[in-house]
């Protein structure tokens, strides 16, 4: 989804009160980060990307607690010690993470729709999937190129 800039921003804003969430400037600095960057982030570089000195790390894991709980944003697990957020609007896809150096690439689709269906047919106690997980690890072209 690639928005001109005040599209964009009337995009978040409305993101935001369908929330019942106050459309803040720093609130709407931090969803202009997740989209922008296409891939999930830690607290830690959302806070980075902010600015340290405008928003602090209590502040950002907060709205990320709130955003996860409306939806607006989902947690991603990359088996770092940290949790990962991006945007929940984004349509269903997954990611490859290097072992090495942590770098995260999204890869843009799922195609995991068959073997959905054949885990809900064979189970005996479920009638529906709602979500599903599948994290790729591996090693990046730069970690083995330094091998
Ligand atoms: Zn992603
Ligand atoms: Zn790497
Ligand atoms: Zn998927």
């Amino acid at each position: 989804m690639i928005l001109i800039k005040d599209k964009q921003i009337d995009y978040f804003v409305t993101l935001l009160h369908k929330a019942s969430l106050k459309a803040t400037p720093t609130r709407i600095a931090v969803l202009k980060v997740l989209e922008k960057e296409h891939k999930p982030l830690s607290i830690a570089i959302l806070q980075k990307r902010i600015g340290e000195q405008k928003i602090d790390t209590a502040t950002v894991y907060r709205m990320m607690q709130s955003f996860q709980e409306k939806g607006i944003v989902r947690r991603v697990d990359l088996r770092h010690t940290h949790a990962h957020y991006e945007l929940a609007t984004r349509a269903d896809h997954h990611h490859i993470t290097c072992e090495r150096c942590g770098k995260i690439e999204d890869i843009p689709w799922c195609d995991l729709a068959p073997i959905v269906k054949k885990a809900l047919c064979q189970s005996v106690t479920f009638t529906q999937i709602t979500d599903h997980t599948f994290e790729l690890f591996g090693i990046c072209r730069s970690c083995a190129d330094e091998e």
